[in-house]
């Protein structure tokens, strides 16, 4: 049964759902597949993203996230323009190529103009060397322009649910957290010729299998180019923690979290799929695992030490009281371990968004 339906040249609901059903044997295929997908469209080459959480100031109250708006337990940060800057040089000379760029969600024109000026600041300090993700959020259109002309070029927003039900059970219900406006942004965002990343977290509550099924045809209908997805890990501070006890256990939500992204490269062969950081908070190896399962994008982590702690989204994220050459280091001997090879130097764009493009 499970080779039948993965010899399918496409897959239906009912197909992904019986492949996110699978006991470990059946796995054991799937990862397989996903692995030979990979190998023979995006090969086995992983590209860098050093990722800056620049700053956990938020004006939003997600249910799930640690630094979200009402948690007053720990404190706020923000880097210096001139930290993110040392940060980006030390990417460039590390040779990772592209930069991702997040921090909690803020809507001004003094943030606007901030990133746009800081944007145009790391492509001056590159020579437009640096390939640029940023990650914040929910912007007006005009915004993401701007960002757009200063020099970013992918975004990533995670949908977090493709459908609105569960969305507001994940999110307040009001004029910040709308679902209808998620979907317009990523529909800005490709407009105005992003490679757009999105993606949900694994094992949250509320969150069925159909649910994640959903999400997969979502990804698949929505054509994306880029995806991170990775488990839901639950932070005592955040309204989300009293269903800490319903919830898959942790392994369970990180089996399920390689099945979302083996499945995932099977039926979107061509896009980048990030290993999300998250795993890593279930595994030490989590993830080079989702490497050997079809991922190919890295984001290690290059925030300047001191500030990691501050920008816990959830809990026991790791190598947070590492310097990033640290990382970098222990990082390049797992991927060698998991067979594949570093891109160093190359910005690894998305090869279904450039053959969009080409079109
Ligand atoms: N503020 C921006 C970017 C930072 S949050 C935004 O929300 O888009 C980045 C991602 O972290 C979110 O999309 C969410 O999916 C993930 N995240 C937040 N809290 C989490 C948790 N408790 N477990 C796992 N992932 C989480
Ligand atoms: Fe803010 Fe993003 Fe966390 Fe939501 S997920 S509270 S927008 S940082």
């Amino acid at each position: 049964m499970i080779n039948e339906i993965l010899n399918k040249a496409y897959l239906d609901r009912n197909d992904i759902l019986f492949l996110l059903n699978t006991d470990k044997e059946d796995a054991a295929e799937l990862y397989k597949k996903a692995a030979d997908v990979k190998l023979s469209t995006v090969g086995n080459r992983v590209y860098f993203r050093g990722l800056i959480e620049f700053s956990n100031i938020c004006d939003k109250d997600c249910f799930y996230c640690g630094i979200r708006k009402s948690n007053k337990n720990f404190s706020r940060y923000n880097l210096t323009d001139e930290q993110i800057l040392e940060a980006a040089e030390f990417a460039l000379k590390e040779n990772y190529a592209s930069l991702a760029i997040q921090s909690g969600e803020l809507r001004s024109p003094a943030f606007t103009l901030r990133i746009e000026k800081l944007l145009q600041k790391i492509n001056k300090m590159s020579g437009g060397k640096l390939g640029i993700t940023i990650s914040l959020g929910e912007q007006d259109k005009e915004t993401y322009q701007r960002w757009f002309d200063a020099g970013a070029h992918r975004y990533l927003l995670r949908i977090e649910s493709s459908k609105s039900d569960l969305y507001y059970k994940l999110h307040p219900h009001n004029n910040l957290h709308k679902h209808s406006d998620r979907l317009s942004c990523l529909n800005d965002l490709r407009e105005l010729g992003y490679q757009v990343g999105t993606g949900v977290m694994i094992g949250a509550p509320y969150q069925s299998l159909d649910n994640l099924a959903d999400d997969l045809i979502f990804l698949r209908d929505f054509d994306i180019d880029m995806c991170g997805m990775g488990p839901y890990i639950e932070h005592e501070d955040t309204p989300l923690y009293s269903h800490r006890n319903e919830l898959l256990t942790k392994r369970e939500r990180f089996v399920l979290s390689l099945k979302m992204i083996a499945i995932l490269r099977i039926i979107m062969p061509d896009i980048n799929i990030a290993a999300a950081t998250a795993l890593q908070a279930i595994d030490p190896i989590g993830r080079e695992k989702a490497l050997k399962v079809g991922a190919n994008i890295m984001m290690p982590n290059i925030t300047p030490g001191m500030y990691r702690n501050d920008y816990s989204l959830y809990e026991e994220k790791p190598c947070t009281d590492e310097e990033a050459s640290d990382c970098k280091n222990c990082m390049e001997m797992r991927i060698q371990m998991a067979g594949d090879t570093i891109g160093y130097g190359e910005w690894g764009d998305s090869l279904r968004f450039r053959k969009r493009i080409a079109k």
